[in-house]
């Protein structure tokens, strides 16, 4: 038996090397661009500061969608231009925003009058929403006008309004809706003197007219492709993160006997199964079916049977030697995300964002 305290369990390894790689890669594509690194949510699940922190002299600036989340980068020091991308959701966080200059986006009514309204110690940097298409966030085309007036009006407000919106398809193979978007935003920006901004990352790669003076790259930074079927290294990024744990059990399996709840698989010949200490509790899917990859000691085998909260099962194969203590890896180099979403009826999106509180982090290079 190995001592418990050199077991790796649930342990998500971040490659900063590979992070910085993936922001040269997005930089060339979009060369006269500034790049806005998106690191809401946790900064997709690799660690809000660590990746701030890595990427702070190469980005412009950072794109997050709480106000949580930009005070916690000021906090730390971060001086970089954050916008909000959602802007506020109150009238109160308007006075943190113009004291940790923040920027925000404004999309609606109700925050065009709040900041026309509010008393400030200094003006704050807006991007105006535009609703091209994406019917979600934004002004309609028929509010445009109107509401450029009354923000250029402000003095709330620094001068000029930059221009922001948001694909809805730009990762189809149907390009006919991202163009529509695109001559919607052209249209009206195309006289203004403010920064535009419209693509994050299916936009960077797939929409060079879309890059404007600032692109928004969230999934891409960290190695994820955001088009279904294809993986981020056909792009020439890599994964960001390895998710980490290691065997628990090794076991003699009889063939025709079931496995965990349910008895969902059941073997059709004698084998050694491997219990890894990794569950839906950690963040796997409990989705993933019988058969999604899994690495053990860099060797790819299948999941075999239902994901349990501490737990997931699979089939080393009758000649297997692995044993206790030895490295699995659920997703990351060698074993893209990608392949494990498709496993899982999921997107990459997802369930890379859903990684629970017992997952620790380490960060390499
Ligand atoms: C999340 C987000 C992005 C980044 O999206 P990706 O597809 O991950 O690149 C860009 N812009 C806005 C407004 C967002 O909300």
């Amino acid at each position: 038996m190995v001592s418990g305290t050199g077991l790796t369990i649930a342990t998500a390894e971040v490659d900063c090397q590979a992070l910085r790689h993936n922001f040269q890669i997005i930089q060339a594509l979009a060369r006269n661009s500034e790049v806005l690194a998106i690191i809401k949510a946790h900064a997709y699940g690799h660690g809000l500061l660590e990746v701030a922190k890595t990427l702070e002299s190469f980005a412009y600036g950072f794109g997050v969608s709480r106000l949580s989340e930009a005070v916690t980068l000021r906090e730390a020091g971060i001086q970089k231009p954050i916008l909000l991308l959602e802007g506020v959701y109150s009238a109160d966080e308007l006075l943190i925003v113009s004291v940790d200059r923040l920027s925000i986006v404004i999309h609606c009514e109700e925050q065009l009058q709040d900041i026309e309204q509010v008393n400030l110690p200094q003006p704050i940097d807006v991007w105006m929403k535009l609703d091209t298409g994406m019917h979600r966030l934004g002004f309609r085309h028929e509010q445009q006008d109107r509401v450029y007036q009354r923000l250029s009006q402000s003095k709330n407000i620094k001068q000029p309004i930059n221009l922001i919106s948001h694909f809805s398809r730009a990762d189809e193979a149907d390009g006919k809706p991202t163009e529509q978007q695109l001559s919607a935003f052209n249209e009206f920006t195309k006289d203004k003197p403010g920064l535009k901004s419209f693509a994050a990352s299916a936009g960077i790669l797939k929409w060079p007219q879309s890059y404007y003076n600032m692109i928004r790259p969230g999934i891409i930074l960290y190695g994820i492709s955001p088009i279904d079927g294809i993986i981020g290294e056909t792009f020439g990024i890599k994964p960001v993160m390895t998710l980490k744990s290691c065997l628990i059990a090794v076991r003699q399996h009889k063939k025709g006997e079931p496995i965990g709840y349910g008895g969902t698989w059941v073997s059709d010949r004698d084998t050694r199964i491997g219990v890894i200490a990794f569950g839906y509790g950690d963040g796997y899917p409990r989705s993933a079916r019988s058969g999604t990859p899994v690495l053990v000691n860099g060797r790819e085998v299948a999941l075999a049977g239902r994901v349990s909260m501490d737990m997931i099962c699979v089939d080393l194969g009758p000649e297997a030697t692995d044993k206790i203590g030895d490295e699995v890896i659920l997703w990351g180099k060698q074993l893209p995300i990608e392949r494990v979403a498709s496993h899982s009826g999921l997107s990459a999106y997802e369930l890379i964002t859903r990684l629970t509180s017992r997952i620790k982090y380490t960060y390499i290079n």
